[in-house]
């Protein structure tokens, strides 16, 4: 067990690594010395990230990743336990944002929404959950957003995925009393989330909206503040939004 107050030594599983918050999150970590164990669909991307990150002298893996298949996350996460002998943290931060107003009825993308946003976390956990329990520590820290804060119009669906994250987290938290849990509540922050939205008028409305965005390595610094503190610490939501947001 590593109970040290650092990030460096842990084994650290991301989901969604392959860009935005996840790599800035791979990128930071495993920087400070974790051992980091990233999950997307994308490999190319994931296999660039890790030859880079080794080459820095880091330790990086990368397995293929599909959060909307519960046989997927059990086998990312059983793939780190198995390695390594344990599972420090899982970072839940896969997620997609397809806006669009109710009314223009794009039904597949609200499904994409509560697969990847919802089921996906709740899978992680499923996952998760019965190593952290057997090792008697362990740390979920699930991706939110300020959106789960406020309702917008056009964000109907996402915002009640992530009304649902902090949700579990927060049950999660309130029935463990040796895993930690974090709630990552990020504002509007540089990644490709944009690039899932295929309403016209909603793409051209959150390009002006997103003109704000601080860097995803913002992101990725209150995921390790949140790491290094001691087990016995919680830090049990953490919101970072760009200064000049409303
Ligand atoms: P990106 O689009 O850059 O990253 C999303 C990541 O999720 C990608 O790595 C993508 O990988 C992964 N992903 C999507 N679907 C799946 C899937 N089915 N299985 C596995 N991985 C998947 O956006 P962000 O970095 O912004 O998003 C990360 C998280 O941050 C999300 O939960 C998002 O809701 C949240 N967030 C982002 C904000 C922002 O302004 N950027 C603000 C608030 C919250 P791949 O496609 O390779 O599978």
């Amino acid at each position: 067990m590593n109970s040290s107050p650092s990030v460096e030594g842990k084994i650290v599983a991301i989901t969604g690594a392959s860009s935005g918050i996840g790599e800035a999150t791979a990128r930071h970590l495993a920087k400070k010395g974790a051992l980091v164990v990233l999950g997307a669909r994308r490999t190319d991307r994931l296999e660039k990230l890790v030859s880079e990150l080794r080459a820095q002298g880091a330790r990086a893996e990368f397995r293929s990743l599909d959060v909307t298949q519960r046989k997927s996350v059990a086998e990312f996460v059983r793939f780190g336990v198995e390695r390594h002998g344990r599972l420090d943290v899982l970072v839940n931060n896969a997620g997609l944002m397809p806006l669009s107003p109710l009314a223009a009825l794009q039904v597949d993308e609200w499904d994409r929404m509560i697969d990847v946003n919802i089921k996906g976390v709740l899978y992680g956990i499923a996952a998760a959950l019965p190593v952290f329990e057997r090792q008697g520590h362990g740390h979920i820290i699930n991706t939110s957003s300020i959106a789960a804060y406020r309702s917008l119009p056009t964000a109907a669906v996402y915002c009640a995925t992530k009304t649902a994250v902090n949700f579990i987290t927060e049950g999660l938290r309130q029935e463990s009393s040796s895993i930690r849990t974090t709630i990552i509540s990020p504002g509007v922050t540089e990644s490709e989330l944009a690039h899932t939205v295929t309403h016209a008028a909603t793409a051209e409305w959150l390009a002006k909206y997103r003109e704000t965005a601080i860097p995803a390595d913002a992101i990725a610094r209150a995921v390790a503040f949140a790491i290094e503190q001691p087990d016995s610490v919680d830090v049990n939501e953490i919101v970072v939004r760009p200064t000049a947001a409303q």
